[in-house]
């Protein structure tokens, strides 16, 4: 068995893995040829105080013991004669549900909207250079789903562990590196992901899985109240008793559909806002104690949180050394998110301010019913659309303005390509989202010393943070409440939110779909 240890370093020593063997081992009450070898299992930047250390806990083995491989291989069958599940949708729902069926003997059938990741680039490109927006192939549709061009943070809140490092273990195996397992705050990278994606489809396709691309699906078939398959591009039929869900939370059109057979949704709590900029030296020199990051911290983050007025205000997606980027989905709209590179070496710090929302914003919308979130939504990106200029500029304020209500006479240099434009979005933001903003954006400034600004700026809008929509479930069998067969998961079924924990709903959902063929 190995001893397990705890260590902490000055961030210099923490990168010297000889050092890191070296300590280990004496506090392990080892010599140093008795030492097999040591696995870090736990790593986390402790910044609390202006000394920065770096913790760690170490295995060390000794004597004849090897360290034992952190990974469980992905296992795989040749499933191409096998029983048919479709999925719709290639994101990280889509891709864990067909590497659990894959794995559980089920042939999974992908139908993804969106290009390959590589053909994929290019209509991003686009949509920063020419400022036009492919409905089917963007920052949120394609082979890899949503989280494709992201930072690609793995961690999540949601409590289910265990699946969480299944997960982590497979992304590895595609090809993330290994210090994901162990990690405090693991992330991937925007020049990571596309390989990894790769991979994925690499395993699916050689077990035998297919895989179609381009490929929209423009409705379902339903015979009574059970699921019988899907129709792509208008006319194509595909036949399954059993379809997986996996659409994301932009996919518009799927929950027209839904309307469209009255297949039941609900309205769901979500939250919006604006997409906030600073000089990443400056979170730094905030985070790090005035401390210069120096070749051993990694570029700051921050993670902060207020109540006004009863609501929850606070950053969501931080992107530290990262790119803002336009995430819209189609033309007259405009919406933001955040990447980084894994170096998260880029000069900006960016990350989503968002507050909740509940039902009596979207009162004006009520006729809409479960809809009636999702028009809010529709709304507000539109509004976004129009006061950056009709293109994707992106409408935006230097934060000490925008608190204080006033147009920016000018706005510094921001890492969103597409190009921003002032206006007043304290003005034209719903005023209980604007206000609260507003008042959350003092207090983080109270919290955090330098936060608060005319280096940062704040870009609109930041509206697809999670599904405005829950599509229920049965929550032993995970079909659809009243279509069998139907299996919603994923983030836009409303029940995950991010990339770890849509992975993990996606592996649950072929779970359930496996024990429903075999009972
Ligand atoms: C720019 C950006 C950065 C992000 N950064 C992070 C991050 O760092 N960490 C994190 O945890 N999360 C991040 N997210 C959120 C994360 O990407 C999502 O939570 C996650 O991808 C949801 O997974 P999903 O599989 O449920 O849905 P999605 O990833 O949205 O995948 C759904 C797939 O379904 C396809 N589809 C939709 N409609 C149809 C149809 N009609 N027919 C066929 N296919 C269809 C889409 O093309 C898409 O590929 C980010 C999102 C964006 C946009």
């Amino acid at each position: 068995m190995p001893v397990q240890v705890q260590i902490s370093l000055s961030p210099e020593a923490a990168a010297d893995d000889k050092a890191i063997r070296r300590i280990s081992g004496t506090l392990a009450k080892l010599h140093p040829s008795d030492i097999s070898g040591i696995r870090v299992i736990k790593r986390s930047v402790d910044a609390r105080q202006r000394t920065i250390r770096i913790n760690l806990t170490v295995e060390v083995f000794s004597g004849k013991e090897t360290v034992v491989p952190f990974i469980n291989p992905f296992v795989s069958k040749d499933v191409s004669r096998e029983k048919e599940v479709i999925i719709v949708g290639a994101g990280p729902a889509g891709l864990f549900a067909a590497l659990r069926l894959i794995e559980l003997g089920i042939r999974p059938v992908i139908v993804e909207r969106g290009k390959d990741v590589s053909a994929r680039k290019k209509d991003i490109a686009r949509i920063s250079r020419d400022h036009i927006v492919n409905p089917d192939s963007n920052y949120c549709f394609g082979e890899g789903g949503a989280g494709t061009y992201s930072d690609g943070k793995l961690y999540t809140r949601s409590k289910k562990r265990g699946d969480n490092s299944r997960v982590l273990e497979l992304l590895c195996f595609h090809g993330a590196s290994d210090n994901i397992l162990y990690e405090a705050h693991p992330h991937l990278g925007t020049d990571k992901l596309p390989g990894i994606i790769k991979g994925i489809k690499n395993s699916i396709v050689e077990a035998g899985g297919l895989f179609l691309l381009e490929k929209r699906v423009t409705d379902i078939l339903i015979e009574g109240n059970s699921i019988k398959g899907v129709i792509v591009s208008g006319n194509e039929k595909l036949f399954s008793s059993h379809v997986i869900l996996a659409t994301g939370h932009s996919a518009r059109d799927i929950y027209d559909i839904l309307r469209m057979h009255e297949v039941k949704v609900e309205l769901k709590p979500f939250a919006m806002g604006i997409r906030v900029e600073h000089p990443q030296e400056l979170i730094d020199t905030i985070q790090y104690h005035g401390n210069a990051r120096g070749n051993y911290l990694p570029a700051a983050s921050y993670n902060l949180v207020k109540q006004v007025d009863g609501r929850g205000v606070y950053s969501f997606c931080m992107c530290p050394g990262g790119f803002i980027v336009p995430s819209a989905t189609s033309q007259e709209e405009v919406v933001v998110n955040g990447m980084s590179p894994s170096g998260r070496n880029s000069p900006f710090a960016n990350s989503g301010i968002v507050v909740e929302i509940k039902m009596e914003d979207v009162m004006k919308y009520r006729n809409h019913g479960e809809f009636s979130g999702l028009e809010f939504q529709k709304e507000i990106e539109k509004d976004a659309w129009i006061n950056g200029g009709k293109t994707q500029s992106a409408p935006a304020q230097r934060l000490t303005d925008f608190v204080a209500g006033k147009l920016s006479s000018s706005l510094p240099k921001v890492s969103y390509s597409p190009g921003t434009t002032s206006s007043p979005m304290h003005d034209w933001l719903p005023p209980s989202i604007s206000r609260r903003l507003r008042e959350g954006l003092k207090l983080f400034g109270s919290a955090m010393k330098g936060f608060l600004t005319d280096e940062a700026v704040v870009l609109g809008v930041e509206s697809r943070t999670s599904s405005p929509i829950r599509v229920p479930r049965n929550e032993e069998t995970l079909e659809h409440i009243s279509i069998s067969g139907l299996y919603p998961c994923g983030e836009g079924s409303g029940y995950s939110g991010g990339i770890v924990s849509s992975a993990v709903d996606g592996m649950r959902a072929a779970e359930a779909v496996a024990r429903q063929l075999s009972s």
